[in-house]
């Protein structure tokens, strides 16, 4: 262990103590094949501290109703409760005003909405809407969509060999034609932090419209809208600690005033008549339906829980963890990290000469460990690298320096195996 990462595992084990966050999480208290769980997989989901499940639970039990109109006590007090879960998570990203914060099943119907609300009456045939190459197929599907239904061109920023983007292409590839950009925080498979500020400021000065898909972000990183300036900006409760088939749509509310509803239905209207129908205000216009009420609720627990925490030393922590995995990592024999991002959050990526990455994680599994094989939702990214699949290991605030030290123990009983 270098010196400088030594300093570092000394640092972070003293402003946080892991132990104490693991105990929070009852699923981590559970033995894997008899040894101590070891869960590298909160990129694809993360565990929920016992906060979360209580909230969700408490909901059930003692105040439980649908929301809004409701004029009994029992729906009064989920309505209370579900709008103060809306206005944490304005705060947890800085929105302005909590009818900015639209509550959506997760990321991935965040991106749609914006796909059909807004872009799609906007687009000619011939206009271009900007991503990059390492994004989520929930950042690249929907837009394929747009393509098929209205005549549109999907433009690629390529990434260095490093996995990162440079501003240079990105700044060659915006033109007058150019209708949306859309880009991710955090890349899931490398974890490469995105220069996303200079791409909205690049946007921003071409009058072009910027969404930035914060799902692997908002789990590692304090997220400030208002300083970012992006247009929309998108986030799933699951990652975050959170219950699953919750997430956030932060838009702008000038934008969001625009735009026509992304479906029909209860809670989303002023009036009907069969004469015309006239739609609610932002954000009931885009939540038609009943909602994911507990489920909102508990992602208002999981944001009082990282709250909880000082941000930025948890960031600090995951960080210091990840370049101590990158440091460990990269001196087993066989072992090939794919992407060297100079900012990386969350998640590390790599291959192994011999095995499958499915095999990998069949075997390290069998030591408890629990880490993500296969293309991660981002085939293209593959591709560009030559990889059909690779070992991610990603990390979260309950992971700590003896995780990753049991990860190299496994990969190195692994490589040992195939050599
Ligand atoms: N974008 C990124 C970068 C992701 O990592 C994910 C999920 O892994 C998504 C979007 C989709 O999120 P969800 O499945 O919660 O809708």
């Amino acid at each position: 262990m270098s010196k400088d990462i030594d300093m570092a595992v000394a640092t972070a084990a003293k402003a946080f103590d892991v132990e104490s966050v693991r105990a929070d999480f009852p699923v981590l208290q559970r033995r894997l094949q008899d040894k101590r769980l070891i869960y590298l997989d909160s990129a694809a989901s993360a565990q929920k501290p016992q906060a979360v499940i209580d909230a969700e639970m408490d909901c059930y039990r003692r105040y439980y109703a649908n929301v809004h109109r409701g004029l009994h006590t029992l729906s009064q007090e989920c309505t209370r409760e579900f709008e103060a879960a809306r206005s944490k998570a304005k705060e947890f990203i800085n929105a302005p005003d909590s009818r900015e914060i639209i509550f959506v099943r997760g990321t991935t119907e965040a991106i749609n909405l914006v796909a059909s609300s807004f872009l799609a009456p906007r687009l000619e045939p011939g206009d271009e809407i900007l991503i990059t190459h390492l994004e989520h197929h929930s950042n690249i599907v929907p837009w394929q969509l747009l393509e098929q239904r209205c005549g549109a061109k999907l433009r690629v920023v390529p990434i260095n060999d490093q996995g990162e983007i440079e501003l240079d292409s990105v700044a060659e590839l915006m033109n007058e034609r150019t209708k949306l950009v859309s880009v991710s925080h955090v890349s899931n498979t490398l974890g490469t932090v995105n220069p996303v500020s200079d791409i909205v400021t690049m946007a921003k000065g071409r009058g072009i419209p910027v969404l930035v898909d914060g799902a692997q972000a908002a789990p590692h990183l304090p997220i400030d809208v208002q300083q970012l300036e992006a247009d929309f900006y998108a986030f799933s409760g699951h990652k975050v600690y959170g219950p699953t088939g919750i997430g956030v749509l932060y838009g702008r509310y000038d934008l969001l005033a625009q735009m026509q509803p992304y479906q029909g239905g209860g809670d989303m209207i002023k009036r009907v008549s069969f004469g015309g129908t006239e739609f609610a205000e932002p954000p009931a216009r885009f939540e038609a339906g009943t909602p994911n009420i507990a489920g909102a609720i508990g992602l208002g627990a999981a944001i009082d829980y990282l709250n909880s925490f000082d941000r930025r030393q948890v960031a600090e922590h995951e960080e210091a963890l990840l370049e101590y995995a990158v440091e460990r990592i990269a001196q087993i024999e066989g072992v090939s990290l794919i992407g060297k991002p100079d900012k990386r959050a969350g998640a590390i990526s790599f291959v192994m000469a011999g095995p499958h990455p499915n095999d990998v994680a069949m075997l390290l599994d069998e030591q408890g460990i629990a880490v993500r094989a296969g293309h991660h939702c981002t085939q293209p990214l593959m591709e560009s690298y030559g990889v059909p699949a690779t070992v991610r290991a990603s990390v979260g605030l309950y992971n700590g320096y003896e995780d990753i030290d049991q990860l190299v123990v496994g990969l190195g009983k692994i490589s040992r195996m195939f050599a």
